[in-house]
């Protein structure tokens, strides 16, 4: 059986060629071609010797996945659907902005969790992605940008966010060696702090996280108490804001930047009052934060409203004037459903909702 070394952090890569009876350097060399030379054909690597380049033909190969559609915004913003070797489908955005570009990419196929105000939770779950799968986003984007604007596309990404489909911390055994790769000088060599995961709330992953890997940390918190969170996120039912708060302290003293991201997406009449406001601004006290409201957006048949642009204001004046640093995130790419929550995909093996709402309360799923 071939083996697909995309996705292979550099220690994975240096056990596959010690296995091979080969030194460590050449996952060095294999990291640089990969990811640097976008080489994916072994016997145009020229530094390694024609032995080598024949025996990594016989047992490996370097397999990304394939775009299908690319949807150019009017505003700018790519979204590429991407399909997977057992023909599911993802999605993959691209966000350009005046100082930064900002990758968005995929965790999973669809995502358990089914927060309320969610369209990729509406599909249901099929599976976890795995590594060639979740680094393979950042290959097919920085070789489609390259085509598009050559010689400068490691410059377009300047940052990547885990905020596309699926819950990362759920997926950590493929999302950390991922993480390796986008901060490897031999690969993309992003800083550790422009490059964010972002979580619903799976406190031992975002453990797991301050030990393996810390990047910067998002949080999906949406609601300032615990009713009306396990509402909009049912996974608050496990892990509720309290443990969630005291988790998110013990990582700004461990990851790259102090300040934890809260997100919090606005829906009108249900956490957009001025009593939520109060909350929120007596919650942030106990963490070094941020919080990122998020004015919602809307799918086919979801059941909530985006606040007025006036509401959405007075929300944020609220906070601001509080002194919690606070930022209303721009809607970008609503014209091709690549806004935050529209990323739906196309897959297979959907569970059903009920059977997942039982899986969380018997708690299997996390
Ligand atoms: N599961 C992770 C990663 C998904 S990130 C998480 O929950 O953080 C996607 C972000 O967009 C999350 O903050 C999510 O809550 C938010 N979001 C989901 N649906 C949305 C919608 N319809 N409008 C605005 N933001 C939404």
């Amino acid at each position: 059986m071939t083996q697909n070394l995309l996705g292979f952090s550099q220690p994975q890569l240096e056990g596959f060629f010690s296995q091979l009876g080969e030194k460590p350097f050449r996952a060095r060399q294999l990291m640089k071609w990969i990811y640097r030379q976008e080489v994916t054909d072994f016997a145009d690597m020229t530094d390694l010797s024609k032995s080598l380049r024949v025996r990594l033909t016989q047992c490996a190969k370097i397999q990304p996945p394939k775009i299908v559609h690319q949807h150019v915004s009017t505003d700018g913003t790519y979204k590429w659907l991407v399909e997977l070797e057992d023909g599911n489908r993802i999605e993959t955005v691209y966000i350009p902005e005046e100082r930064r570009g900002t990758l968005c990419i995929s965790s999973q196929v669809g995502c358990s969790l089914d927060c309320a105000f969610c369209s990729t939770g509406k599909q249901g779950y099929s599976r976890h992605l795995r590594a060639d799968e979740i680094i393979g986003q950042l290959y097919l984007a920085y070789h489609a940008l390259n085509q598009i604007s050559p010689d400068s596309a490691h410059r377009l990404i300047t940052n990547v966010v885990m905020m596309g489909m699926g819950e990362p911390l759920l997926n950590l055994d493929h999302v950390l060696p991922c993480l390796e790769i986008m901060t490897n000088q031999l690969a993309y060599g992003l800083s550790k702090r422009r490059v964010t995961v972002s979580t619903a709330g799976v406190i031992p992953g975002i453990e797991r996280l301050a030990e393996m890997q810390p990047v910067s940390l998002a949080v999906s918190l949406h609601a300032p108490n615990d009713d009306l969170r396990t509402q909009l996120v049912p996974i608050n039912k496990k892990y509720p804001i309290e443990k969630l708060m005291s988790a998110c302290q013990s990582y700004s003293e461990l990851g790259p930047r102090q300040k934890i991201t809260f997100e919090y997406v606005l829906l009108k009449g249900i956490n957009d009052t001025p009593q939520h406001g109060r909350q929120l601004i007596e919650l942030m006290k106990q963490v070094p934060s941020k919080v990122n409201l998020i004015p919602f957006n809307s799918f086919p048949n979801s059941e909530f409203e985006r606040p007025s642009k006036k509401e959405v204001a007075r929300f944020f004046s609220q906070l601001n004037g509080a002194g919690v640093l606070t930022t209303v995130r721009r809607t970008r790419g609503d014209d091709i459903d690549a806004a935050c929550g529209q990323l739906v995909g196309n897959f297979m093996d959907r569970t059903r909702r009920s059977a997942k709402y039982l899986q969380i309360q018997q708690g299997s799923l996390v």
